[in-house]
């Protein structure tokens, strides 16, 4: 009896472990509300990633059949580029980032990684070849050790500490009283917003995947803070593909690509100085950008609340 308890109980552990990552990974894209429901097909192989280009060809998507939020979007992230997606809120950026995740599957078109289409690949080979900084950063209820080697299941101590550096968090996580054992989350420690990005950069850097999300926080950080998280980004994203859903001109300027979305559809498309020369969404934007406006990249100040 005793020989059978155990077992059943260490499996209670991992069970609820793996739940809690589940929820966790969920609450990080905003999906507690849903099941998900994306599954492997049988027999589902193993993404084969070599430069990591990415491909949207017409893409349609609705969470709710009865509304739908993005319309024929096609794009391309050659292997080792940069994409930026501009828009007002609620146009659908953040969406694109899920559908890319796979955290559902899309009503028409394809995505291919590699011309590997996204549907026909084992959903754990596909989220390990991407990395995610979230706008905001959901820590898992856990040490700070546990929160960055998360990337990369297995890494060391001297490994996480380096990643920890890498993302100017290591100084701080080494002042507190229990350092990296220190817990996080709702249940432990409150992090700031630049902080858990930090945390959410070196799991990242740990992790070091061949494609990134990068969805820029909308809140003002100090621009001090600002500059070292964006330093920090570039070198992570140094020669790999690149998502960046983008609320800041210097982000975008350099970017192979900027889309303009709006109400799902890509509205404007091509490089800054393109763009700035089409004289229409996108330059306008811009404009209010230069002149002060704050997030104009990603909603108009019509649309902004408090
Ligand atoms: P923001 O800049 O404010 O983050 P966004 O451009 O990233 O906005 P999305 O988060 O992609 O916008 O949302 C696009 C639309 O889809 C919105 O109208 C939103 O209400 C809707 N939406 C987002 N998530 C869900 C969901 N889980 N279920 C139903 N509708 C959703």
């Amino acid at each position: 009896m005793i020989q059978l308890y155990i077992p059943l109980n260490f499996l209670g552990v991992i069970y609820r472990e793996i739940k809690q990552s589940l929820t966790d990974l969920d609450k990080m894209f905003g999906l507690l509300e849903r099941e998900r429901e994306v599954a492997d097909v049988p027999g589902a192989a193993e993404l084969a990633v070599s430069g990591a280009a990415v491909r949207f060809e017409s893409v349609s998507f609705s969470y709710d059949k009865a509304r739908p939020i993005l319309h024929d979007v096609s794009f391309e992230i050659p292997a080792g580029k940069k994409v930026a997606v501009v828009g007002p809120s609620g146009s659908g950026k953040s969406t694109l980032a899920r559908l890319l995740y796979r955290f559902y599957d899309i009503d028409a078109g394809r995505i291919t990684i590699d011309g590997q289409e996204l549907r026909k690949v084992t959903q754990s080979s596909l989220r390990r070849s991407i990395g995610i900084v979230p706008q905001d950063t959901v820590l898992f209820n856990d040490t700070v050790a546990y929160n960055i080697a998360y990337g990369r299941p297995g890494a060391s101590q001297a490994e996480v500490e380096a990643a920890a550096r890498a993302a100017h968090i290591h100084n701080f996580i080494s002042s507190m009283p229990n350092g990296y054992a220190t817990m996080v989350g709702e249940r432990g420690l409150k992090l700031s917003g630049g902080e858990k990005q930090r945390v959410a950069i070196a799991r990242t850097l740990l992790k070091n995947p061949p494609l990134l999300i990068f969805d820029e926080a909308t809140s003002a950080l100090d621009s001090s803070n600002e500059r070292a998280i964006q330093a920090e980004l570039e070198a992570a994203a140094q020669d790999k593909t690149v998502l960046v859903i983008a609320h800041r001109l210097s982000t975008v300027v350099d970017a192979h690509e900027i889309l303009v979305l709006e109400a799902g559809r890509i509205v404007e498309r091509g490089h800054h100085e393109a763009l700035l020369a089409q004289q229409g969404t996108y330059a306008r934007m811009w404009r209010l950008q230069q002149s002060g406006g704050e997030q104009v990249l990603a909603a108009p100040p019509a649309e902004q609340s408090g």
